[in-house]
Formats: structure tokens, sequence, C-alpha cells
């Protein structure tokens, strides 16, 4: 089996970090792709060298001298490589680019040479053949990745060397040009590395031992989840909770690989393992995978006697549409019906989609609420299994939260209720407490 290991910007930082790297690259022979983030922050008030690099570029733009900060970029690199005995030569790299710094070097080409030198760095210190992501990783005139081309071009490299190191987050244009991916985009090359070698496991490793239950500036000291499956980390990023972004995702996710979130300060824990389906696991009591929850939604309900219920909502949910308002959830009544969509997306437009849905919809009455949190409970052992919301909502009333509305998937992944943005925390605790922690 190959395992696909991205280090994210934090487990680079310095000489210490790199040797948290070596440690666990060595413990395991299977790890024979690594992809590395550009060195991140050493402590509280340093900087990221992707940061740093944008910032000499907007200095550039400005006709600002940028040498002060380059001077710091470089330094960063030869201390590091001199602290780690490596015989990498890049001063002579280092002082071509100082050569080329002006307005019109692009700004992607700049910010992609913190990853380009920290996996240079890398690939010596693990002993590991370094291949170029302008070489392995490539964009379509569209500027999305081309799949197709980047797999056959990563796993061509692995079949040429036995253990390889990639640069995350850039890759090649069709002109030739580099561009970079999104910020915290190495994620991305770490997935289309893992998809492209079919690898046993993605290796995700940063500095928290796995996705945590629950929001920890809410909830003390929430458990790491150990095991969960796409469907299920899906919603909960969709309720909220900060997981990998779903493009860096979906590479592993199509191909059924498993993604393992590990810290690179604690590699004995093992993480969170996020698999495509979790099988027949011994089912405890925690029911629930996890907790997420947004503030600041609308309930708009409308009411009216004898309706053609489709015909209105229909109406309502175009007129929405037209403010580019998305719906998060409906329920539907006899004689009513109510839409929870965003307050932010709706913004001053509430007072127009109101006038609009009296106009088309003819009501006999359109209520408005906002302030409303939605909080999502995420498990699939909630599935096929009685109760369960029953005793959420119990617990819930016993603490004083009242519920304004209510929705399970047809799936049974996730209850969502809507309740109060004052009483969303409690909402938190409460299910946390009750049927995670
Ligand atoms: N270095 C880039 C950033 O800071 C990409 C990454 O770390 O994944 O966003």
């Amino acid at each position: 089996m190959i395992k696909v290991a991205k280090f994210g910007g934090s487990s680079v930082a310095g000489a210490e970090q790199f040797r948290k790297v070596r440690h666990i690259i060595e413990s395991d022979p299977e790890r024979r792709v690594v992809v590395v983030s550009a060195a991140g922050k050493r402590d509280k008030n340093d900087h990221k060298l992707t940061d740093l690099l944008y910032l000499c570029h907007a200095h550039l733009d400005y006709g600002v001298s940028c040498d002060e900060i380059f001077q710091t970029i470089e330094q960063r690199f030869l201390e590091l490589r001199d602290e780690l005995g490596l015989k990498l030569e890049l001063e002579s790299e280092l002082a071509a680019l100082r050569g080329k710094l002006s307005k019109d070097l692009p700004v992607d080409y700049l910010v992609s040479r913190g990853e380009y030198f920290t996996s240079r760095l890398m690939a010596e210190y693990l002993g590991y053949s370094f291949v170029d992501a302008a070489e392995c990783v490539f964009f379509g005139l569209d500027g999305r990745i081309d799949r197709e081309k980047t797999y056959a071009a990563i796993a061509a490299a692995l079949e040429k060397n036995e253990r390889i190191v990639i640069p995350g987050f850039y890759g090649k244009l069709p002109t030739g040009r580099v561009k970079v991916m999104t910020r915290g985009g190495s994620d991305i090359t770490g997935a289309l590395a893992a998809a492209a070698v079919g690898a046993g496991v993605y290796e995700n490793w940063t500095d928290v031992s796995g996705i945590l239950m629950a929001d920890p500036r809410i909830v003390k000291d929430p458990r790491p989840i150990a095991t969960a499956t796409y469907a299920e980390l899906r919603e909960l990023a969709f309720m909220g909770a900060s997981v990998l972004h779903e493009e860096s995702i979906a590479p592993v996710r199509e191909k059924g690989i498993a993604l393992n979130i590990r810290n690179t300060n604690r590699p004995e824990d093992p993480g969170t393992m996020i698999v495509s389906s979790a099988g027949d696991e011994p089912c405890d009591e925690r029911f629930i995978t996890g907790i997420a929850g947004r503030r600041n939604f609308t309930i708009l309900t409308v009411s009216k006697q004898n309706m053609n219920t489709s015909l209105t909502l229909r109406q309502a949910l175009e007129i929405l549409d037209r403010y580019h308002a998305s719906v998060e959830h409906i329920t539907l009544g006899l004689d009513s019906f109510a839409l929870v969509t965003g307050t932010a997306a709706l913004g001053d437009g509430v007072y127009d989609v109101i006038a609009d849905i009296r106009k088309t919809c003819r009501p006999d009455d359109v209520q408005i609420q906002d302030e409303i949190a939605l909080v999502a409970a995420v498990g699939r052992r909630m599935t096929f299994r009685p109760g369960i919301s029953g005793r959420l909502f119990k617990a819930l009333g016993e603490n004083g939260v009242n519920i304004r509305t209510i929705a399970q998937g047809a799936d049974e992944l996730s209850i969502i209720v809507g309740v109060d943005n004052k009483n969303f925390e409690t909402a938190i605790r409460v299910m946390y407490d009750g049927f995670a922690g």
C-alpha cells in the first residue's frame, strides 16, 4: 500500500518540525509520497512564508521596496537549511529570484516559491526525489485542475522514483505559467497525489489531532471524531464546521480513498479517519458524530387558507432565487410554509422579497423572524434508531432552548434545529453533553 502524507505549514515551520516529519516518514515505509506546504508560523509572533511572499508582491505593486521582507524570506530558508545540516545550494536560486523582483513578476510565481523551496529542503532532508508541481500538477485553460493529466504525471513520477516530495499549492497552466490554488491549496495537491497513485490512505498532517466533535470555543475540550464518513463530513462542513475544503476532499472521496487527519506534534494520536462507508461498527451510546451550526438565519413564513401549496411555494422560491438568497430549509404546514434563508444573503432585499411574495402569492400573511441559528447533530448511527430526536428535543427543552424549526434529512444523517441566536451556544453544549461527550 502507498500512503500519501501531506504536511501543512505548521508541520514544516522550522527545523524542529522538520525533524518530527522525518520521524513520521521513517516510521512507515509506505509513506512514499510527501506533499509539503510553505513553512508556516514557528510561534504566535512569526509569519507564514506565503503571507510574506504576498506582502512582498504588494510592496512591488505599490512601488515600495520589498528588500527587507525578501531578506527575511531568504534568511528563513537559509537558516532552515543550515540548522538541518543540509547541502542544498539555495543562494544562487534565491539571488536569481531577487533579481526578478519587479512589478511584472507574476504574483502566483512569486508566492509559489514558498512551497517550492520548503519542498526542496524537505526532499533533501528525507532523501526523497523532488518533483516540481509545475511538472506534475496541471490546470486547464478554464483555470481548473486537469485531473487526468495531473494523475498521469504524478503516477509517472512515482514510477520513475521510489519516493517523492511534491510542493503543494501550485501547478502549471497550459501557457506554461505557474498558477496557485486558493489559500490552503496544498490540501488539494495532497488529495490529487493520493488519487493519482491509488493510495491506501491520504494522511493530512496538521497541528490538531483530527476534527473535533464540536467547536472548542463553545464546548470545553471536545473529543476528536474517530471515524466519519465523507457524507457526514459534508453535512458538518455545510453546517459551518471548519473541516477540509470540498475541493481538497473530492479527489480522494471519488476514488474511495480514506482520509486520515493527523497531528504532527502528537503522531501517536490516531486522528480522524474519514471513509466512504463506516460499515458495521460497534455502536455505543454516542450516536452523534459531530455537532455544528451557524447563526443569523431568517425564517419567512407564508400563510394562506386553502392554498395550492406547490404553486405558492414555487412562486416564493422563484422570488428568493431572483434575490440570490439560497433556501436552507423548508417546512410545510397545511395552510402555510416556512423558508429558512441566510440573513446576510437577503440583506435589505428582504423587504422587496416580502413585497414580491405579497404581490405574486397573494398570501393572507407573511411573517419574518430573524436572529435564528441552525444547529445540526450529524451522525450515521442515528439512522433507523428510534427515539433519538425525541431525546434530543427533550434535552433542549429541559435546558430552556425553544426550538423554532426542525428538519431531518430523509437519509437520517442529521437532525437540524433552528433556535434563537441567543440559544446557539447552549443548544450546542446540550447536544454535546447529552449525546456526544
Ligand atoms: N501556503 C499556502 C497557504 O498558506 C498553501 C497551503 O499552506 O496549503 O495558503
